[in-house]
């Protein structure tokens, strides 16, 4: 069963340059209304979103590898959701679960306590945003431990709120100047980057020491929860390292933490598992989701066991929005474009797809350290390999080269040199096929570039070196 009306050409085309005339007079005018402090990678103006296609106002149709960053996964006009959302909108809009209830709140949270990792009794909180999950698992964490302190990780992403900046690793811009932030968070040391060069168990066990010596020099029993991403997402699609997951549950476990998993952008379906911790044999204490969570309406939350959900005083939890009743009809479409496995399926056939067409560049180029992810949650590394210099400027010309021919791709990573790909799970092969033969294209171009110095274009971004990358070993 196809979820989609293809009414929008799922194929790619151009009919101005990209940015076309009519998306910058547009900008012009948000630039004269909208603060400066709103970044964008792509600065065209959408008409029309469907399948994997962006549809913008000068005509243009550009392949969606991004899916507004891992939310539209089931398709930016997924059947399931408009009809459920229109229903609802039909009814009402806005209740406060907190003034009076709705069932639709009931439902989402009997779905995610019945799918989410962990065999045990759970109950779940609603919120709006990401950052609010986040927040919110760390209130309920300090109540149910009566403890203080949060343990996250390298490379980690959690939020732009207070408490999540802190949380959050990379300085340049979600931090910048923000200070001064909540205290009590501590960083330790991961087991991901790039271990698939060295030997895993070596990488994993020396990352656990180093926690748990993180933990005990600081006093284990200080610690209310211990927070991370089961693959993370703003820091690099960095992939945990074979055990390391499994190895901080068990360090949670020993010193009665909360293990919090944080799934906002992992979770519901991208990786070809409905949560990524299936892969590692984790559930956490914990498990938040968002992003995915109701197909682009704001929508997030808090899943745990019993126990510490209902830790917390009546009255404790909440937020105006919370739950919103219309996001929660959303979620529930959502649910349904899950139903009958289509969309897993598809995760996995587009990590075959994607694995078969750049995995070759990393033997087949200079430039291409690492290809890595799960699912529709791909990603690819520049690093030199010879010198082990990290190359955010190659990483900012290849997505540059890809936007200009109708391709939109993302840059994350905390030295900003990788790509990465998160398109709905809906864009169809031959779309896909087209969008990487793009992407493969500009980064040979590149590559060739680098080999022979006289092709080089004109761009020029700051590259950075950084001691991460001691830990790759040329291959
Ligand atoms: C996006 C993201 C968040 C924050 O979500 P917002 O809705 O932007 O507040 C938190 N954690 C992870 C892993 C994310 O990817």
């Amino acid at each position: 069963m196809t979820l989609i009306q293809n009414t929008l050409p799922q194929t790619r085309h151009l009919a101005t340059t990209i940015p076309g005339p009519a998306s910058t007079a547009l900008h012009r005018e948000r630039e004269a209304h909208v603060t400066s402090g709103f970044g964008v990678t792509l600065p065209v103006f959408i008409n029309r979103a469907e399948g994997g296609i962006l549809e913008d106002v000068d005509g243009n149709r550009i392949i969606d590898l991004a899916a507004g960053i891992a939310v539209t996964s089931v398709g930016a006009t997924n059947t399931h959701v408009q009809a459920q959302v229109a229903l609802q909108m039909s009814k009402f809009t806005h209740t406060c679960f907190m003034v009076t209830e709705y069932d639709s709140f009931t439902k989402v949270a009997a779905w995610l306590n019945t799918h989410t990792p962990g065999d045990f009794d759970k109950r779940t909180a609603l919120f709006s945003t990401g950052a609010e999950a986040v927040e919110n698992a760390v209130k309920i964490a300090r109540v149910a431990t009566g403890r203080e302190r949060v343990l996250v990780f390298d490379d980690a992403y959690h939020g732009r709120s207070l408490l999540t900046m802190a949380m959050t690793a990379k300085v340049n811009p979600y931090k910048k100047d923000f200070g001064p932030f909540p205290p009590e968070v501590f960083r330790a040391p991961t087991a991901t980057r790039l271990w698939a060069h060295r030997d895993g168990e070596t990488t994993t066990a020396t990352a656990l020491a180093g926690v748990e010596r993180l933990l005990v020099e600081n006093g284990p029993e200080t610690f209310a929860a211990m927070v991370i991403e089961p693959i993370q997402g703003e820091g690099g699609f960095l992939m945990p390292a074979p055990g390391f997951l499994a190895g901080l549950r068990e360090l949670a476990t020993k010193y009665g933490i909360v293990f919090v998993v944080d799934e906002i952008q992992a979770g519901l379906g991208r990786t070809g598992k409905l949560f990524a911790s299936e892969y590692e044999g984790i559930a956490g204490d914990i498990t938040l989701t968002a992003k995915a969570l109701a197909g682009g309406l704001p929508l997030s939350a808090v899943t745990g066991r019993t126990e510490i959900m209902n830790a917390v005083h009546k009255g404790g939890l909440g937020g105006t929005y919370a739950g919103n009743p219309v996001a929660c009809a959303a979620a529930l479409g959502v649910f349904e474009a899950f139903e009958d496995g289509t969309l897993l399926e598809n995760a996995r056939a587009i990590e075959a797809t994607v694995r078969e067409t750049l995995e070759p560049l990393v033997d087949g180029t200079s430039v291409i350290a690492e290809f890595r992810g799960r699912g529709a949650m791909l990603a690819l590394e520049f690093t030199d390999k010879l010198t082990l210099e990290t190359r955010a400027d190659l990483a900012a010309e290849v997505a540059a080269k890809c936007h200009s021919q109708g391709v939109l791709v993302l840059v994350c990573g905390t030295y900003g040199n990788v790509i990465r790909l998160l398109p709905p799970l809906v864009i169809g092969q031959e779309l896909l096929r087209d969008g990487l033969a793009v992407l493969r294209d500009a980064i040979i171009a590149v590559d060739a570039a680098q080999k022979d110095p006289a092709q080089k274009t004109e761009l020029k971004l700051p590259a950075g070196n950084h001691s991460g990358a001691t830990s790759l070993t040329a291959v």
